[in-house]
């Protein structure tokens, strides 16, 4: 009963937070967007993938992570023994940025509380950071990406995978092998019966 309490909660709580993005204008992506892109997802998975910010594609449906890198992390999401509906995805920031350019410091920061509570209310037990802008924000760090996947960090007490993003990998297929064995990891922490693996 508990547990069922809490599930319902969480989506409760983050439809409330998706509400409060709806309008949003602290930062100039504003200007440039469709819509806002909040996240979608499971309210009570386990995993949740952050990425960089919507792109056109994004941008138009107003769903993370739909256009051809989605597909490619819908891949990467089967071969974990998942499906996109079992996990919950969103994005460091919630409007698209022009020409799909890396989120500057000062909007990520700006959508910042928004993506802090989204991952509090998700308390999940593994969050992948997908890309470099993931990984900085989330660890607030500005350590390259290659240096720092295929370890875990912590995002308050969760245990965040920093791996390459699924647009690199299209441009850079070689680059798949290290994400299946960064995502194998978080399978193999996600199967523990510890919440801290
Ligand atoms: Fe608001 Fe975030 Fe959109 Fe900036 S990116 S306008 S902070 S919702």
């Amino acid at each position: 009963l508990t547990l069922q309490s809490d599930s319902a909660d969480r989506a409760v709580r983050l439809a409330a937070l998706d509400q409060r993005t709806q309008g949003c204008t602290s930062c100039r992506l504003s200007q440039s967007r469709t819509q806002i892109v909040f996240g979608a997802g499971n309210p009570e998975t386990d995993l949740v993938f952050v990425g960089e910010g919507p792109g056109r594609d994004e941008d138009l449906k107003g769903e993370p992570f739909v256009g051809r890198a989605g597909q490619l992390l819908d891949k990467i999401i089967a071969a974990m023994g998942r499906r996109r509906s079992d996990v919950y995805i969103c994005n460091v920031v919630k409007c698209r940025p022009p020409e799909n350019r890396t989120p500057l410091p000062d909007e990520s920061a700006a959508c910042n509380p928004f993506l802090a509570e989204q991952l509090a209310i998700l308390a999940p037990r593994a969050i992948v950071a997908l890309g470099k802008c993931a990984a900085q924000v989330l660890l607030a760090t500005d350590e390259p990406i290659s240096r720092m996947r295929g370890r875990f960090f912590a995002y308050r007490d969760v245990p965040v995978m920093p791996t390459y993003h699924p647009a690199y990998l299209l441009r850079n297929p070689a680059a798949k092998r290290p994400v299946w064995e960064d995502m194998q990891k978080v399978m193999q922490l996600l199967s523990g019966s510890s919440s801290n693996g």
